[in-house]
């Protein structure tokens, strides 16, 4: 199948910012972007697809969320992240079973395809298990098992979780036609061993996976890591050899000056999540200064229970914002940076080298937004119109591997009704 966009304005990846080609060709062929360009191909299509008042951009990368943690929706409100986290979230996860993960991903999955996203990056229980919904979804995910371990003696070989995220990668890394990925991931510092780090790391430097971790999320956090080892936590996962390899680590909203250049130095990408940051109180992460000294930082929302949506866009308008506002600084993070952060660096994130930009040769991974809406008229400058004005709802086609996902508020792989029944009906035996 052979599919061109026709006359839409699509936003271009090139010498390190995005710029816009207005009334633009996209090819597409199978999986593939065939054709890019201001001239109408030559080559013939089967379908043409009318894009004109519609803005084409790359499919948007969530680098970090906890898609089963949807069904706890808007828990624990207002609580700081230890007493949010131990006290509400965990005894409920605890009750989650199998086809609670499997729903609350397929929840998930409902609502970042109807906001932009195509790929994520997540970190679950069960990930095994969902790996189907996902093959179903026609999206794209990292998937990965956390390591959790508060005892000291636990060899990590015999460690129930460690045989998981093993399993994990025997059978699923690379299934769809390479849409799943399995990484490795420790939870945080403060809820695993030093023994089980040092073991993950080891295993996912092995296979060539990826190593996803909480960094450095509260100044609780850091202080103790710090009275604890005398490190703080990405010095502490550094000697544990945990940035080895490819390695993301979530929030980085304490690291010090000199963790900044740890993490450079090691290639490590900071996955951004300013709402879930702002909600629980954690503070904001510096990334003007990790941008300026050359980190490479991705977007992510984390959980819907600390967010409290999927909605990368969102995310994309508060980043641009939010430190232009706290270093009194119009001039930081430009819609062209944020937008960077939530396609070209999270595929780079995922360990994809053919996602995140639309040019011929990529997995046709594409984005509409319907810029004929009053918020976005008059449609001036179109990538600021998308960072600055545009809402979730304005995107109106989400495709992956040029299989179209979404289409003007229809779910063609998802099955909308049922997904919310059972969602509705899970979270009232769950939380009740
Ligand atoms: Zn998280």
């Amino acid at each position: 199948m052979k599919r061109l966009l026709a006359h839409g304005d699509i936003l271009v990846w090139e010498n390190d910012a995005f710029t816009c080609l207005k009334n633009g060709y996209l090819g597409i062929d199978g999986d593939r972007i065939d054709y890019l360009g201001a001239d109408k191909p030559r080559a013939a299509y089967d379908e043409v697809k009318d894009m004109t008042g519609k803005l084409l951009l790359p499919g948007l990368i969530n680098g970090h969320t906890h898609t089963g943690m949807s069904l706890l929706r808007g828990l624990g409100s207002d609580l700081p992240l230890d007493k949010w986290l131990f006290d509400t979230v965990f005894p409920v996860e605890d009750r989650l079973t199998d086809e609670d993960l499997r729903i609350g991903m397929e929840l998930s999955m409902l609502e970042m395809i109807a906001s932009g996203t195509t790929s994520f990056t997540d970190m679950y229980m069960a990930p095994g298990y969902t790996a189907r919904a996902v093959l179903a979804s026609g999206m794209k995910a990292n998937l990965c098992r956390p390591m959790q371990s508060f005892d000291p003696d636990e060899a990590p070989m015999t460690c129930a979780r460690m045989r998981e995220m093993l399993a994990l990668y025997d059978e699923w890394n690379g299934a769809g036609d390479g849409r799943i990925k399995t990484d490795f991931s420790i939870h945080a510092e403060y809820t695993c061993t030093e023994k089980m780090v040092r073991a993950a790391a080891e295993e996912a430097q092995k296979r060539g996976a990826g190593m996803h971790i909480h960094l450095s999320e509260t100044e609780g956090e850091q202080r103790a890591c710090v009275e604890k080892y005398g490190l703080t936590p990405a010095q502490w996962f550094d000697s544990l050899g945990a940035f080895a390899g490819r390695a993301y680590a979530a929030h980085g909203v304490w690291l010090t000056p000199e963790d900044r250049a740890l993490l450079r130095d090691r290639g490590v990408t900071v996955v951004h999540c300013p709402e879930s940051n702002l909600k629980l109180g954690s503070g904001v992460a510096d990334v003007p200064a990790m941008v300026s000294e050359g980190l490479s930082v991705a977007l992510g929302t984390d959980g819907a229970a600390s967010n409290n949506n999927l909605n990368l866009m969102e995310e994309m308008h508060l980043a641009s914002i939010l430190h232009k506002g706290v270093r009194r600084d119009p001039t930081l993070l430009s819609p062209s940076r944020v937008l960077q952060m939530a396609t070209v660096n999270g595929a780079r994130l995922q360990g994809r080298t053919d996602t995140g930009a639309l040019c011929v040769g990529n997995k046709a991974d594409i984005v509409a937004v319907d810029m004929d809406r009053p918020h976005l008229t008059p449609n001036i400058d179109p990538l600021s119109n998308l960072v600055y004005s545009a809402q979730g709802a304005d995107v109106c086609l989400t495709m992956a591997d040029g299989r179209i996902l979404y289409e003007n508020g229809a779910f063609l792989t998802l099955d909308r009704d049922r997904i919310l029944f059972e969602a509705r009906k899970a979270a009232q035996r769950l939380l009740g």
